[in-house]
């Protein structure tokens, strides 16, 4: 059983380069045009299926040209996806801008993504019953999230990758995963929440491991994965037996890469993590880490989000 379900969104990406953003009433012509596949859910599904796991996708797309789109790049990538189709809604989509300095503003439009229903998750019990990872995201309603926690058997590992932290997510949500994989600026979001802690984002790499492990278990039960960019992840468990970890916490540091576009690294990771966690099962937490900071290091040095996640024989051919 290495099958890895990926329960979240899909959206279409347009990405237009500019030399610098419009004012409010101006229009600037673009240098160049990109379209392509994104939503994190969609990205973490692909980015699974490239390494190699049995990977089922459940997401919500509209009626419309782009979810024929979505349609044929699933089953491109090899994916089971097992859409709900909203009538009258649009498919999610994303307008970026991207300037000079590489910076980049955005507009995401969820429309369908927010659709998606708690009946038609728990409608997949196929997919749940030969689920060795279930991994979810917070860019849908959160009903169809606990649904999926909630149908996910025993022993399947639930990963939440709580991106973007949802205003109503809640502690019970939370304590139905068993590994949680925040970024700087979301762990900085889960603790003001949840453990009463203000602290920057950009103070938490600073931390020391021993305040770090501290406020990840502030958060509760789950295991904490904390990704710090180019400087890689700091882990903080509860439980280390159940991740045949030596250690309750430590960092892992990345890959040194040509960096072109960070865009959907998160995703590259969480995808990879889940990957590797269902089809190596039996090896300790820190070696399928490494793996997973691998593929999100590569995903950098391309341009895009879920067309940018690498293979598994990329991410073997170049770092061995
Ligand atoms: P998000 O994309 O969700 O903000 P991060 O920026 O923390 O997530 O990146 C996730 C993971 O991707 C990191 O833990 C690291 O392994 C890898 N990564 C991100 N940026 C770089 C980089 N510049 N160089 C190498 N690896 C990177």
């Amino acid at each position: 059983m290495s099958r890895v379900v990926v329960v979240g969104s899909y959206n279409q990406d347009h990405v237009w380069s500019v030399d610098r953003f419009p004012q409010p009433g101006e229009t600037r012509r673009g240098q160049a045009f990109a379209t392509g596949p994104g939503g994190k859910g969609f990205n973490q599904a692909v980015a699974a299926a490239r390494q190699g796991a049995d990977t089922v996708f459940i997401g919500a797309l509209g009626d419309d040209d782009l979810a024929r789109v979505a349609r044929a790049l699933a089953s491109a990538e090899g994916l089971d996806a097992r859409w709900q189709t909203v009538a009258g809604t649009p498919t999610g989509s994303c307008a970026i801008l991207v300037d000079a300095q590489a910076q980049n503003q955005i507009v995401l439009y969820l429309a369908a993504n927010e659709c998606l229903e708690a009946g038609h998750v728990q409608a997949q019990a196929d997919a749940f019953a030969a689920a060795a990872v279930l991994l979810v995201q917070l860019e849908t309603g959160l009903e169809p999230i606990h649904a999926a926690l909630q149908a996910a058997p025993a022993q399947c590992l639930r990963l939440l990758n709580p991106a973007p932290v949802h205003a109503r997510l809640d502690a019970p949500l939370l304590a139905a995963a068993d590994l949680i994989t925040p970024n700087e600026t979301e762990f900085a979001e889960l603790l003001a929440r949840f453990a009463g802690v203000e602290l920057a984002a950009d103070a938490i790499a600073g931390c020391s491991d021993a305040e770090l492990h501290a406020l990840c278990r502030r958060l509760g039960r789950a295991s904490v994965i904390v990704t710090l960019g180019a400087r890689g992840c700091f882990v903080s468990h509860a439980q280390r037996e159940r991740h045949r970890d030596s250690e309750d916490c430590y960092r892992l540091p990345a890959e040194t890469v040509q960096v072109r576009d960070t865009t959907g690294a998160g995703d590259a990771f969480n995808g990879a993590l889940a990957a590797e966690l269902a089809l190596n099962p039996q090896q300790p937490l820190r070696r399928i880490l490494r793996h997973a900071g691998r593929a999100a290091a590569l995903s950098t040095e391309r341009p895009g989000a879920a067309t940018a996640m690498p293979t598994r024989q990329q991410v073997l051919q170049r770092f061995g």
